[in-house]
């Protein structure tokens, strides 16, 4: 996080060591300063030379992002389907509390139908949807254990048709059919031990863990590594760069006490932007926030099948991509805004309080470095734009109204006349 500057040796702590500007040319890290005069501002390529706001880095925690929430679903599915296949079997009298166990026995029940489901309409077409609280006794000699059924993960189709059937090919468990269940073993409030279904079948066999999920996975996971070890490459690299490039000499650190503004200037005051102490704690709550509303979600969808699962990786994955990476990116890199303004036949004069902020912003942009401000389109809504002969382009939301208005009209005040003579120049059309 701490970074020295290549050129002057100022040392920036923490998050203001993520502002430092990568330059291209020189392969190490500069503050503002040293990139307006040491590189010249690109060394004629402008902002082409350099990178900001992390780079790969920040690429890679977007493909982290899209990706990761998908593999918990998947390793799941292939763990409890592959715990079910290549599980021995216990003896009904011997399974034990807490952990998982698959048993086999005959089904009893009073109920006709031991295990059945219900007919659902989907968009087009009917399935099959097992019931939830379907419960039974499976006995193998002298020894039976209950089963439930309000978690299961996948039955397979049971031994005969389902008598409630009418659109689909449903099928059924019965009293007296034998049974293979695999699940957690727990104790229930009368202090008796029942068996929490996750698989039931007749086979080991069916169901077994899909290839095809499992491919996927494995892709999924070696797209990770490939995503991780790019970005993990291109920071060595520069790290050993910049390192070779600060030597062993003394950084230097700001004087942290209040100075006054410059003066002989107009200074307009431009409100206090977010203190940066206060930004880990802002992506903090919001991390919280989404952790609440995953959970609130976890908790009245009470997963148990892979599609609810999968549901959960969409909701992860969309309130990580909003809000969370981009209040982690404003967190890391956003800039300060400036505590005051002041407009000069120069330029326009930025102040910042904190002498760091101070340091990694321009304190002026001349006229003379204005190409234009205008308002420009960002997806549906638009920003006040000051672009710079360099190509760098400022957002000016970060003045208020009054200010932004001033600086706007004082661009279009010193363009007017030059514009008419333009005109003059190429003469009526
Ligand atoms: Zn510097
Ligand atoms: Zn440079």
């Amino acid at each position: 996080m701490a970074k020295v500057c290549a050129r002057c040796g100022v040392r920036f702590p923490g998050g203001y060591g993520l502002r430092l500007i990568w330059c291209k040319v020189d392969r190490f890290y500069v503050c503002r300063p040293c990139w307006e005069a040491g590189c010249g501002e690109g060394h004629g390529q402008g902002v082409k030379a350099r990178e900001t706001y992390g780079g790969k880095a920040l690429a890679a925690a977007f493909g982290i992002v899209l990706i990761l929430p998908w593999i918990p679903p998947i390793a799941n599915d292939y763990l409890v389907l592959a715990a079910w296949r290549d599980s021995p079997l216990a003896p009904l009298g011997a399974v034990q509390e807490g952990h998982a166990a698959k048993v086999a026995g005959t089904i009893e029940d009073t109920d006709a139908v031991a295990l059945g489901g219900h007919e659902v309409h989907g968009k087009s077409s009917w399935s099959w949807v097992w019931n939830e609280r379907d419960s039974f006794i499976l006995r193998n000699g002298s020894d039976a254990i209950r089963v439930e059924t309000g978690h299961w993960y996948h039955i397979a189709p049971g031994p005969r048709p389902a008598p409630n059937r009418v659109h689909t090919d449903g099928t059924a468990y019965l009293a007296g059919d034998s049974a293979i269940v695999f699940g957690p073993v727990r104790r229930s409030e009368n202090g008796t031990l029942y068996l929490d279904a996750l698989v039931v079948g007749t086979n080991p066999a069916d169901p077994s863990p899909s290839l095809l999920l499992l491919g996927f996975g494995t892709f999924l996971v070696s797209l990770l590594i490939a995503v991780f070890v790019w970005a993990a490459v291109d920071a060595r690299t520069k790290r050993r760069d910049h390192r070779k490039a600060v030597g062993w000499r003394n950084s230097v650190d700001l004087d942290t006490n209040p100075v006054p503004r410059p003066s002989g200037l107009d200074w307009r005051a431009n409100g206090t932007s977010w203190p940066s102490r206060a930004r880990v704690p802002t992506l903090l709550a919001v991390v919280a926030i989404v952790a609440c509303i995953v959970l609130l979600v976890w908790v009245s969808l009470d997963p148990h099948e892979p599609s609810d699962y999968f549901v959960l990786s969409t909701i992860v994955m969309f309130l990580s991509m909003i809000p969370i990476l981009p209040v982690g990116v404003w967190a890391a890199y956003h800039e300060s805004g400036p505590s005051a303004l002041a407009l000069s036949d120069t330029g326009i004069h930025f102040w910042y309080d904190n002498p760091y902020d101070r340091h990694l912003n321009d304190d002026l942009v001349p006229w003379s470095e204005v190409k234009v401000i205008e308002r420009r389109k960002a997806g549906r809504s638009s920003y006040w734009a000051l672009e710079r002969t360099t190509g760098e382009v400022d957002n000016l939301g970060m003045l208020i109204a009054a200010n932004r208005d001033a600086v706007v009209a004082a661009w279009r005040g010193r363009k007017a006349p030059s514009a008419r003579s333009q005109e003059g120049a190429v003469g009526p059309a």
